[in-house]
């Protein structure tokens, strides 16, 4: 199955789907998470890129779609991706049909997580990852393993973009941009909507009923 996991900067997306991941032997592709990589590499599209992204703004489609092609063409991950961050703009979800259909694939299921402005901001500043093993945790709701042998204070690391001015930013670009996206997957039915304000199980056993029932 392909799946898109869909809601605002902060909405618990990347936490989420690090848990159907391994459930599901899904690989995960996080648009962010690539252009970061980018970004810390140092690439010709890292330096591109850097100032866009820091300030919360969006990324060319052209340089998008060209990086989720290049995932969706490999036949390692036929029918088994979830993406999270993209789409994020009409332009984008249709490009991502095309593609799919070029590739002989299709979207089962966008779940769609719901979550406040209040709430964001409380997330994204407390907000932190471990540069070893990329886990997600949160200062206020989520704190990471005391005795952990990899997730040290030391290695846990902020996001530049985590910030409340730029928060703010991106909560606004998604709410602006998303709508339309939201009506091209509702006419094809496949959104399924989750309280992203709840407790992280409560949502992922939500999540985990609806991917039950697609395997089923
Ligand atoms: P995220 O980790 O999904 O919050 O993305 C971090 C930043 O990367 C965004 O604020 C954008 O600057 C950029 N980005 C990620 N995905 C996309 C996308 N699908 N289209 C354009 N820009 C993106």
């Amino acid at each position: 199955m392909n799946v898109i996991i869909f809601g605002p900067p902060g909405a618990g997306k990347g936490t989420q789907s690090d848990f159907i991941v391994s459930r599901y032997n899904l690989f995960k592709l996080s648009t962010g998470d690539l252009l970061r990589k980018e970004i810390n590499k140092k690439s010709l599209l890292g330096i591109k890129i850097t100032s866009i992204v820091n300030s919360g703004s969006l990324v060319s489609d052209d340089i998008m779609n060209n990086l989720i092609e290049s995932v969706i063409s490999n036949k390692d991950y036929k029918n088994r991706i979830i993406f999270d961050g993209y789409p994020r703009n009409l332009s984008q979800a249709q490009n991502l049909n095309k593609l799919l259909l070029k590739y002989n694939q299709k979207i089962n299921l966008v779940l769609r997580l719901k979550v406040s402005l209040d709430i964001i901001k409380k997330r994204i500043t407390g907000r932190v990852i471990c540069s070893k093993c990329g886990k997600i945790y949160n200062k206020h709701f989520n704190l990471p393993p005391i005795n952990s042998n990899c997730c040290h204070e030391d290695v846990l690391k902020k996001r530049d973009d985590d910030n409340m001015d730029v928060a703010i930013k991106r909560y606004e670009t998604y709410e602006k941009s998303t709508e339309p996206v939201l009506d091209f997957y509702r006419k094809m039915d496949l959104i399924k909507d989750i309280n992203g304000e709840d407790e992280i199980n409560t949502i992922y056993s939500k999540i985990n009923e609806y991917l039950a029932a697609i395997e089923a």
